[in-house]
Parts: structure tokens; sequence; C-alpha cells
């Protein structure tokens, strides 16, 4: 007997027959011994047209009453869910984020869970064999409002729960059987993944995979939450149900999990150099044209955009040729360029610059592994690669376990296949 958490996504509860598909998978887990708590995103597409609604209702509008709004969307899957769970026999209740209840922060649209008390769920599961059918992405902040996580917050709402609950396994699933070497949207020959640890898994998520969250991942690594991804799409009722063996004793075998298993890097026995390639196009580009070539001047950039809560991520500055300017190009979240501009407009004065260019039209490249720690020769590879294909690196950023490069976003698909094959990662 496992406790299992089972998450599903947007398009695992698209329609109603989705949701019964997602009731199949439950039923089989219970029938298969398991104790189980579910939590669901809204169907694909319903959070989209809450914000928008949000937005046309007023531009300007309150964060609780987002809030308010675009947190609806589980309400309506796990209200469905449960009850068609109970139409199958199964004992099943709903549970909203304040029902719980899952404490948050106060910052709304973007809240980090602070706390869950699982006891009244464990005590249902052990005394009713009742099912929880939890709504993820949202909680309640200490001023008795609801929050939202921020966007793909389900993945961290399952992550959370199976440490309160002191779940086996969080099993995320989703419309991919795994997490594989790159987007196999982008790469139909990209290979899955049988294991991957979580640094490299939180390298990936946070390079851009969006098969999880990387405060999904955060949050498994530090309470030793087994997590792993696997589909809703595989036939409900010839999968098996979860074994103990399915994620216990990995270091003397294979694992039986059918889809991939996050765990620890010495659970993994056949290390890849580079176990996977993302990309980003959530970058912007700002160049500033003509600073002055003296000490200080980065700061003078740089401690306005932090002190403006901007993450600034690659930086080059070109070599300068008279000794007095130079061009200095950085990147931030596309979603905060115009801030980011209108800081650098507001210092104007104190940085001193002949003109300031952006673009978004840019996308990061990452390769990730943990093999680079003792292997030279990775990121060599990666500028050979691109050289070849014509590609030109605008910037670069290096890390012990990564290489990112920026490049036009128009070479995307390019690099990221050219790079699959390079680094020997392609399914034969
Ligand atoms: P959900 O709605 O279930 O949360 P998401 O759309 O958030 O699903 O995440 C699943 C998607 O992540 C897949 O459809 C796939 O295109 C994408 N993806 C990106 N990188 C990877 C990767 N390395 N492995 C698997 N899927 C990936
Ligand atoms: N429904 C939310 C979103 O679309 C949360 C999630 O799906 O994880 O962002
Ligand atoms: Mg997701």
């Amino acid at each position: 007997m496992a406790r299992i958490v089972m998450k599903f996504g947007g398009t695992s509860v698209a329609d109603i027959d989705r949701i019964r598909n997602v009731a199949k998978h439950v039923k089989r887990e219970i029938d298969g011994g398991n104790q189980v708590a579910v939590v669901l995103s809204a169907m694909s597409g319903t959070t989209n047209q809450l914000i928008e609604w949000t937005r046309e209702a007023s531009p300007m509008h309150d964060a609780r009453e987002y809030d308010a709004i675009v947190a609806s969307g589980e309400q309506i899957t796990i209200g469905l869910l449960s009850v068609i769970l109970q139409s199958m026999g199964i004992n099943a209740r709903s549970w909203l984020g304040w029902q719980i209840p899952i404490k948050t922060s106060n910052i709304h649209g973007a809240a980090r869970i602070e706390d869950i008390d699982g006891t009244e769920i464990i005590k249902r599961m052990q005394n009713e064999s009742q099912v929880a059918v939890i709504a993820g992405f949202q909680g309640l902040a200490s001023d008795g409002r609801i929050t939202t996580l921020g966007r793909g917050g389900s993945d961290t709402t399952a992550v959370a729960i199976a440490a309160a609950i002191k779940a086996d396994i969080c099993d995320i699933y989703t419309d991919v059987n795994g997490v594989y070497t790159t987007d196999p949207r982008i790469v139909p020959n990209a290979k899955k993944l049988n294991r991957i640890s979580y640094e490299e898994m939180l390298e990936m998520a946070s390079l851009g995979a969006k098969v999880l969250l990387t405060r999904s991942v955060e949050l498994a690594m530090i309470h030793k939450v087994r997590l792993a991804v696997r589909s809703s799409f595989e036939d409900p009722e010839t999968a098996r149900p979860t074994r103990d063996s399915d994620f216990t004793n990995l270091t003397t075998g294979i694992s039986n999990h059918p889809g991939t298993l996050v765990c620890d890097e010495d659970e993994i026995m056949e290390q890849e150099l580079v176990s996977g390639i993302t990309y980003s196009k959530d970058e912007a580009k700002v160049t500033l044209v003509n600073i002055s070539d003296k000490p200080g001047i980065s700061a003078r950039i740089f401690t306005p955009l932090s002190e403006a809560n901007i993450n600034v991520d690659m930086i080059v500055q070109n070599v300068s040729e008279d000794g007095k300017y130079t061009n200095m190009t950085f990147t931030v979240p596309e979603g905060d360029l115009d801030k980011a501009l209108k800081v650098i407009e507001d210092n104007a004065d104190n940085i001193g610059y002949e003109k300031i260019l952006s673009a978004t039209s840019i996308v990061k490249i990452s390769v990730i592994g943990v093999g680079m720690r003792s292997h030279a020769g990775v990121a060599a590879k990666m500028f050979e690669t691109l050289a070849k294909k014509g590609i030109n690196i605008i910037a670069i950023t290096t890390s012990e376990i990564k290489v990112s490069v920026l490049i036009d976003a128009e070479y995307i698909e390019l690099a990221v296949r050219a790079l699959h094959t390079a680094y020997d990662l392609d399914v034969n």
C-alpha cells in the first residue's frame, strides 16, 4: 500500500470526458489498495479566459479580486471530479484552498505556500478511505482572502500537499508521458528519461521546460518528496496500480515507474554528460549604447534595477575601442521589459548613455547536465554546433551544471535540434 498524490493539469481535465478518464486513473489506484489525494488544475484555457475577463473589466484591478476571479476555475474541476467519483461508488470530497486550509503569504497573484495542516485529510483517508480532491493554484492569506500561486501553480500545490500528508510519491499527470531530453513538441525524437536528479530538473524547469514548475521541484527537493511525471493519456484501465517498488530501492535496479522519476543524483546509475536542452522565449534584451567605460558604471545601471525587483540574467559589456565609451547589453524577463526601460530612463542622468535599444525577438537556449562538473568541453561543443549552423551568440552564461546562450528567436528550432543531435540525445 502506498499513499499517493495524483495531480492532473489543464489538458487532463479539459472536458467531462477527460475528467471521467481522470476518475478511472483514481479508481485504479484505490482498487489497488492505495490512499489517494488528487490535486487538479482548471480546464485548459479557463484560467486564461478568467484573466482576460478581469483585464477587460478593469485594466488596473485590485489584486485580491483578481485572485477571487482566477481561482474559480479549479473550483469547477474539483466539484466535477468528486461527483463523478461518487457516482462510481468512491468516497470523494472536494477541498478549496481555504477549507484545508493551505496558508500562504499575502502576495496576491504570486503567493507562497507557508503551511498546510494535513491531519484531517489523513484521518479521512485512513478511517473512511475518502479521496481528497483538492483545488490546485490557490490558498488563503492571513488577511482572510483567497490567493493564487502564479501560473502553473497547481504543480506546487501537489508537492506541498504530498509533503503535508507524508505521501510516498507525488505523480504529476500531464499530456506527455515523462520528462524528455528536450520539449518533444520541438524535437519529435527526443528521449524520455527514466530518472532525472532534482538539481537537473530544477535547472531544466527554471530554464524553460514547463513540464514541471520550478517552485514545485524546489519544494520537492527541500521536503524530500518523491516526484514523478507521467501521462494521463495512457489507458487508465490497462495501467497497473502504483506499488512501493516503483519508487523505493532505486539503487538496486531500474525503476518501475511508467514515467520519469525525479530523484537524488546518486540514485541515477548511468549519468549522461548532458541530460537536457531547454529554450525560453520569455526573455528581453536591453542595450545601452555609448556608456562611459569607467569604474562604477555597472553599479549605476544594475543597482536601480535590482531595487525595482527586476531580475537581470545575462550581461555582456563590449570591449571599449577608445577606452572611453562602450556598450552594455543585458537580459530581463519579457514581462519586466517596460519596467526596466523606465528604471533606466529615470536614472539616465546618473548612468549617462547615448541611446537605449531593446528587443524581444530573442531566445535563451540552455544545455543542462550534472556530468559537466567532471567533464570539460560541453560549452565548446555548444558553441561549435551553433557556429556550424551559422547562428550568432549574443550572450553567454554558465553555472556548474548548465551553459546558456542567447540567440535570435528565428533559430530556436534549428538550434535545439542541432544541439540535441550533437550531444547524442536523439532516439535512433
Ligand atoms: P499541464 O497542463 O498538465 O500542467 P504543461 O503544458 O504545463 O501541462 O506541461 C506539459 C508540456 O510541457 C508538454 O506538453 C511539453 O510540450 C512541455 N515540455 C517542455 N519541455 C519538456 C520536456 N523536457 N519534457 C517533457 N515535456 C516538456
Ligand atoms: N490553472 C492555473 C493556470 O492555468 C494553475 C495550473 O494549471 O497549474 O495557471
Ligand atoms: Mg503545468
